[in-house]
């Protein structure tokens, strides 16, 4: 059996549990995902992007429960179960991101800090493909959120 390996090794770096995105080599603007070509930023617009690992943590800044099944190639449980999405606003940068709570996390509200976590999204004659999830942040001393 091949080792477990990212779902997307040019957007998650399953091994470090970092996000991969793309930074500006001429003004250091930030993008997730790293699918850019060109900056963004309207005064630069450079073609000079380089791979960047992204901070792990960030804040909620949104959230919202998914009670439709997406399309293929998404893989969902079956039967399907409403899953939570979140926008998080990165710890370094501002940037947000989108993403899935982890269904073994804590429930979340807006401003909770939260983590990157490696989940198994499927394993298949290839082997386990693994993502990135976001998982509420709990103190393990006091039990007490973060
Ligand atoms: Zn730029």
């Amino acid at each position: 059996m091949p080792p477990a390996r990212s779902a997307q090794p040019a957007w998650f770096d399953a091994e470090s549990t970092r996000l991969i995105g793309k930074a500006c080599a001429r003004c250091g603007s930030l993008f997730f995902p790293p699918t850019v070509e060109y900056c963004r930023n309207p005064r630069c617009g450079s073609a000079e992007l380089q791979p960047q690992p992204l901070a792990h943590r960030g804040t909620v800044w949104s959230w919202t429960r998914n009670h439709y099944r997406p399309p293929a190639p998404y893989v969902s449980t079956d039967p399907f179960e409403p899953y939570v999405v979140l926008a998080v606003e990165l710890e370094h940068g501002g940037l947000t991101v989108l993403g899935q709570l982890s269904p073994l996390s804590a429930p979340v509200e807006v401003g909770d800090a939260v983590t990157l976590c490696t989940e198994q999204l499927l394993e298949d004659e290839d082997g386990i493909q693994l993502v990135w999830r976001w998982t509420r942040e709990v103190s393990e001393q006091t039990g007490v959120t973060a």
